[in-house]
């Protein structure tokens, strides 16, 4: 018999503290929307399209060869409605489908997927998307099907934009797909420094919101590849380079009336909760187990900025 693991204390029966910044949290697989909801944290601030896909062992493309349009509308809108119903009426950002080919390889059909030298700059995000509007309304579709339902706490994130033309194709495909742009609550990620060196343009293009994806930020920023054991030494989100990046963009934002939020593993680390509550960001969005330590975190530098402020 393995011997028990002593339970871990919960978390939430320790006090939230109250913040100004919003502390949501990442999920990757529906199943665990009751418990991420159970964190206390005060939304979902990421939930990857991807591994709804993934989780079927097909490529998008196999599985409506398979089972046809409206089945891979459907299995998409069952997981969303899961994430959506477990956090009403917490907001909870979907972000549309983002594999690269060497992840989709994997899979059944996966021998259509495109040979590439880098996948990582190559045909994944919203330029895959741009290029497949058929798949890519599916996917709106589903959005679509949820605000029917009256979950109006949905909302539309698009990954790996460069610009405002990419903005607003996607747009042009939602108001295709019947969704109101100005009804929904929609935006992008910032993961690429292009995205970033245009976020007036972006923001001018209509978003809600951006997302800053400092996985991707850091490793096209640093020209450093974030799966790569050799040079991991080198990949550093707060890098100065980065962190001008994400600043710059919070404050272009923040004229716009544009919220500011990231979802990449970085938010979880102090010292980046720190940058980015003092460079006046919206929302952090942290994995299920570093929810806790975040909220306590951004209460502290919170606190700290207000001190600051009376003293001065
Ligand atoms: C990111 O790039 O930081 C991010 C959250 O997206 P993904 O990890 O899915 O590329
Ligand atoms: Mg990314």
């Amino acid at each position: 018999e393995p011997e028990e693991e002593p339970a871990p204390t919960s978390p939430s029966s320790q006090p939230k503290p109250m913040t100004g910044t919003e502390i949501k949290t990442n999920i990757s697989i529906p199943a665990a929307a009751e418990r991420a909801a159970g964190t206390g944290a005060d939304g979902v601030g990421l939930l990857r399209m991807e591994h709804m896909v993934i989780s079927t062992s097909k490529t998008p493309e196999q599985y409506v060869a398979d089972h046809g349009a409206n089945a891979f509308v459907n299995m998409l809108a069952d997981d969303m409605r899961t994430v959506a119903e477990a956090f009403y009426p917490r907001s909870v950002r979907i972000r549309t489908l983002d594999a690269p080919t060497d992840e989709f390889r994997q899979l059944e059909g996966g021998e259509d997927e495109p040979i590439e030298h880098n996948p990582m700059l190559g045909y994944r995000g919203l330029r895959r998307s741009l290029d497949s509007p058929e798949l890519f309304t599916h996917q709106l579709q589903a959005f679509e099907k949820l605000y029917e339902m009256g979950y109006d706490n949905v909302e539309l994130m698009f990954p790996l934009v460069n610009d405002a033309n990419d903005v607003t194709r996607a747009r042009s495909l939602m108001e295709k797909a019947d969704i109101d742009p100005e009804k929904h609550d929609w935006g992008v990620m910032i993961e690429t420094p292009a995205s970033a060196l245009c976020a007036t343009e972006i923001c001018e293009a209509g978003v809600d919101f951006v997302s800053f994806g400092t996985n991707d930020l850091t490793q096209y920023t640093l020209a450093v590849d974030r799966n790569n054991e050799t040079v991991a030494d080198r990949y550093d989100a707060l890098h100065p380079a980065v962190l001008r990046l994400i600043r710059e963009t919070i404050e272009i934002c923040r004229e716009y009336d544009v919220s500011t939020s990231i979802c990449g593993q970085a938010a979880s680390d102090p010292n980046m909760i720190q940058e980015l509550i003092n460079a006046g960001i919206t929302s952090i969005s942290v994995n299920l187990d570093a929810v806790h330590d975040a909220q306590q975190k951004a209460a502290r530098v919170e606190q700290e900025l207000i001190l600051e402020s009376v003293r001065e």
